[in-house]
């Protein structure tokens, strides 16, 4: 956990966290509400409460460098519990976004997984498991993650062979390249 340094409050960061969000994170009053309801607690460096609070602060490095970013599950837990009904997922997700444009990866296999399953939709128009899994592997070099539960997977009808052809599969294409020249990161 990095320690904070009120000197270096950004002030910019909340601004800019509020605009991409589109919440009002002034209102945030810390009842912990959120933290309460998060699955993943066991796994930050720091609460999602806490986050809120270095936002305010203006950590701008601590949040965009911190590991709970990346852990988070986008589950909405925070977001149904927060009583003053703060997106407090979506202002997780937007740290991450901005992380990834400042060239943060805390938890680099977490972006390698997410970085796989987007080219995967991207190219087949849905995850296509078995091509998913050969990429994650190919750049994080985790060559036996999980495969003790391929034979399962296989015997269950879970894993395809060869990615389902779906309907609209250039529609989605589009929507990826439509992002792309929004100047985001993908
Ligand atoms: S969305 Fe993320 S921060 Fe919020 S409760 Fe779920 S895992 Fe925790
Ligand atoms: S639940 Fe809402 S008000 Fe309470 S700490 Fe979390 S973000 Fe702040």
């Amino acid at each position: 956990m990095r320690i904070v340094d009120l000197a270096t409050a950004d002030q910019d960061f909340i601004a800019e966290v509020e605009a991409r969000s589109h919440q009002n994170l002034r209102t945030c009053y810390q009842c912990g509400n959120c933290t309460a309801g998060c699955p993943y607690t066991f796994v930050y460096d720091h609460s999602v409460s806490q986050v809120m609070r270095l936002i305010q602060l203006g950590q701008r490095e601590v949040v965009l460098q911190c590991k709970s970013i990346w852990l988070c599950a986008s589950c909405q837990s925070c977001t149904t519990r927060c009583p003053n009904r703060i997106d407090v997922a979506k202002v997780m997700d937007v740290c991450r976004h901005m992380a990834r444009e400042q060239g943060y990866a805390t938890e680099r296999e977490v972006k390698l997984f997410t970085d796989a399953f987007l080219r995967s939709v991207e190219r087949h128009g849905r995850a296509f498991e078995l091509g998913l899994m050969a990429d994650y592997v190919l750049h994080s070099g985790r060559v036996f993650t999980d495969v003790d539960l391929a034979p399962k997977a296989l015997a269950r009808r879970k894993l395809a062979f060869r990615p389902h052809a779906i309907v609209g599969r250039d529609q989605i294409e589009r929507i990826f390249q439509r992002f792309r020249k929004g100047g985001a990161h993908v």
